[in-house]
């Protein structure tokens, strides 16, 4: 087997070099081997994919980015990569090798046997290939598939991985696992494009799905994926698809049902978890695809997937790789789902419930896609049902019980003071400790049903009409949501009243999460992440930060006396300029652990907890503004152009990707002439700083008045800190008054440390607000 022998490749004992000064570049990063020994892996059809060295090293790389200088500052103190190294695992199908022997040759090396050189990288090898041999494989099989450069270079302190592949879309990729507690990251310090290389495209994109799945009365699962495909080019040999490990794959084949070489799992390193995000297959086609081909491969594969997380909740802990499926962006396609599942429980599973049989202690169901899905997700429980509402119709699907966890939780805390608010007990009464019956997930279900239903007609305004014809809306244990097409995961806490809530240890903040955010931004998640799924990992926030915010928006219209859209970006900015005790990040805030570009690169060893105050928190407020800049506060409806986009945006992507420079296309169609801070139409500046950027200014005012007819003068300047000198913001500034509403004294369009600003005043100016109604995030 091809890929075993791969996999079994070492370095060749019988020929190591002394070497002297041999310098390799890729792009942009230079590899100085000043001194030691190196040997070449033994080839494999004739070639050569591989060296070791042992000696003295040194490797530079600089990115052109200034985010990426700045993320590579955040990991090595320094804006670029400037390290030595003692040992180096070099791995290639470029010509790497004949540039390494060149190199020999003319430096006049000469090589001898050195069994112990080569026996010190066994081990290291062979932990390292199975990675290296899928990317070899998929190369060699394929005729489509670029060719690649590795370079694992170690040091005391560790190792770390330097990467020019023309198959990603960001070429270089620089950086290294690391464990911090029982945690394992990998840091990405650096990720980027080669100056003038086209990016990568995908060989294949999905057409249709046809599954059939049976879950067993234990829930072990056995699948069969038909999988439907297109050749976007020719000359891909083969597909890799997700599937979780708890899957064993037991057979695949091609259309005839003529057996396919597939690989699974031999080595899943964090690492390429990291990159490729879960668990991978390789299928090996016949031959490369040809242009625009279109064929169908099938899988079939078993295994463990769903948990019992005690009292009849249960759960598909593989989220979205309980099927086989392409990992590429734009993953819409068409889905027909058949499951059979034991009697007593109930299933709910995306797309169009067409058909449900029962027979022999078994029920059937299948279910299709009335509109194109980028996944397909199930549940499955001994549910109690509700059902409301028309288009679209929603039916609540909740345990009688919640699961042991919580249970465990709520029975330890059953003694605690039901607090006066509870409406079981009249405020004034006296408090004493009652132990209430354990609470019920499926008491709750005609309210939250309720307020989901509301909550979709008020999303419906700006995002245009639900994208399905129903929403199932199912219990999961733990503290997350999901939204699936058609089907959300809500956890049990949600479908708890607020004194069980309490029980179950959930704090004031908790239960406003709880409450107030988290339902409404599952619901939103129909739209923005099922009508558009973002383009590459660098647009994911878009999807939350959106979701997010319309949740706030929409709590916040059902009370407005409270002052919640307040509280909530007060918290949120609270958060993100707290000052960061992390590592390496002396004297800096939170927000300073990377910009929204970034994505999930934020979950770092060196900015644990970041990911979400910046995703959630920063997003929310970046949807914030622009919805205040696009804000016409004399228009009847003063939000109308912010919908208008957001249903733009819907409707121009619909079924496709977005990314941010989709986003910052939309938002100039419909910006204001106020908006146009640079003169040039563009946005630039607003997703420069706030997207691909981390400041959050801080503003500080002086000015002068002095009467000017019936009017004052008003002259001064807006100080801006913790900014680049490009830094620009439109800042209104407003007249204070006792007891009464702030009076609008003007906008100062910020540039670099300070702007002077001149404005004409009805009313004596003797104390100046910034920005009171928190239209711009500042520190
Ligand atoms: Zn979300």
């Amino acid at each position: 087997m091809l890929n075993q022998a791969l996999n079994d490749l070492r370095a060749n004992a019988g020929q190591v070099y002394d070497v002297q000064d041999i310098k390799l570049r890729r792009g942009p990063i230079s590899i100085t081997l000043s001194g030691g020994k190196l040997a070449f892996f033994s080839p494999l059809r004739d070639r050569v994919t591989g060296a070791v060295f042992i000696g003295s090293g040194h490797v530079i790389a600089t990115p052109r980015d200034p985010a990426e200088r700045l993320s590579m500052a955040r990991f090595l103190e320094v804006p670029l990569l400037d390290q030595p190294f003692s040992r180096a695992l070099f791995r290639f199908t470029d010509d790497t090798g004949e540039q390494l022997q060149k190199s020999l040759q003319e430096s006049g090396a000469v090589a001898g046997s050195d069994p112990s050189f080569a026996r010190a990288w066994d081990q290291i090898i062979s932990t390292a290939n199975p990675w290296q041999s899928k990317r070899i494989l998929a190369e060699w099989l394929s005729t489509d598939v670029p060719p690649y450069f590795y370079a694992g270079l170690f040091k005391e302190t560790g190792s770390f991985d330097v990467i020019v592949d023309r198959e990603r879309e960001e070429q270089v990729s620089i950086g290294q696992t690391r464990v911090v507690g029982d945690d394992t990251f990998y840091d990405t310090w650096a990720s980027f494009p080669l100056p003038g290389v086209p990016r990568a495209e995908d060989s294949f994109a999905p057409v249709d799905y046809t599954l059939d799945t049976t879950v067993a009365d234990d829930l072990s699962l056995r699948g069969h994926t038909a999988l439907h495909l297109r050749a976007l080019h020719p000359g891909g040999g083969v597909i890799t698809l997700e599937l979780s490990r708890y899957l064993s794959v037991d057979e695949c084949t091609d259309g005839e049902g003529k057996p396919l070489v597939f690989f699974q799992n031999e080595d899943v390193s964090r690492r390429e978890m990291m990159r490729r995000g879960n668990d991978q297959i390789l299928v090996v086609l016949p031959a490369p695809a040809t242009a625009k081909e279109e064929f169908h491969i099938a899988i079939r594969y078993h295994g463990s997937v769903i948990s019992n997380a005690g009292n009849g909740v249960y759960y598909v802990g593989a989220r979205g790789t309980w099927y086989p499926h392409l990992n590429v962006a734009d993953s819409f396609a068409s889905y027909d789902l058949t499951f059979h599942w034991p009697r007593k429980l109930r299933l709910v599973a995306t797309g169009n419930s067409v058909e449900t049989h029962e027979d022999q202690g078994q029920r059937s169901g299948r279910w299709r896609s009335a509109v194109p899905m980028a996944f397909a997700g199930f549940n499955l429980g001994d549910y109690h049902v509700q059902t409301l509402g028309e288009n679209p119709k929603i039916s609540l699907f909740a345990s009688q019980e919640m699961e042991e966890a919580l249970m465990v939780r709520i029975r330890t805390n059953s003694g605690t003071l039901i607090p006066p608010s509870d409406p079981s007990i009249r405020r004034g009464d006296i408090q004493i400790p009652i132990e209430p019956p354990p609470p019920s997930p499926a008491a709750l279900l005609k309210n939250l049903g309720a307020s989901i239903l509301d909550s979709v007609r008020f999303f419906e305004k700006a995002n245009g009409s639900f994208p399905f014809d129903h929403l199932d809306v199912s219990q999961v244990p733990n503290m997350y949501g999901q939204g699936w097409p058609g089907l959300l995961y809500l956890p049990t806490m949600v479908f708890l009243n607020s004194g069980a809530q309490q029980r179950a240890g959930a704090n004031v903040q908790v239960q406003q999460e709880l409450n107030e955010v988290m339902p409404f931004h599952e619901v939103v998640h129909q739209w923005w992440g099922n009508v558009t799924v973002p383009a590459s990992y660098r647009d994911t926030w878009i999807q939350e930060a959106v979701a997010n915010y319309l949740a706030l928006w929409y709590t916040d219209s059902k009370s407005p006396g409270e002052h919640f859209m307040t509280r909530w970006l007060t918290r949120y900015r609270d958060g993100l300029v707290v000052k960061s005790g992390k590592e390496g990040k002396s004297g800096g805030i939170l927000a300073d652990a990377g910009p929204l570009s970034l994505g999930l690169r934020l979950d770092s060893s060196r900015t644990l907890g970041d990911y979400g105050p910046i995703i959630y928190g920063k997003g929310s407020w970046v949807i914030h503004m622009l919805r205040m800049m696009l804000r016409d506060p004399q228009a009847p409806d003063a939000d109308a152009r912010f919908e208008q986009f957001l249903h733009f945006v819907l409707t121009e992507y619909r079924f496709k990707t977005l990314s941010n420079a989709d986003l910052q296309k939309s938002v100039e169609k419909f910006m204001t002439p106020a908006m146009d801070l640079e003169g040039s139409h563009k946005m630039d500046w607003f997703f420069e700083e706030w997207v691909q950027g981390t400041s959050i200014p801080h503003y500080v005012v002086e000015f002068k008045s002095r009467p000017l007819g019936t009017d004052f003068l008003v002259t001064g300047k807006l100080k801006q800190e913790d900014t680049s000198e490009e830094f620009t913001a439109p800042v209104p500034l407003y007249v204070a008054r006792t007891a009464l509403k702030p009076v609008f004294l003007g906008t100062v369009e910020t540039l670099g440390k300070e702007t002077a600003f001149r404005f004409r005043s009805h009313i004596p100016v003797s104390k100046i607000l910034i920005d009171p109604n928190m239209t711009v995030l500042t520190r």
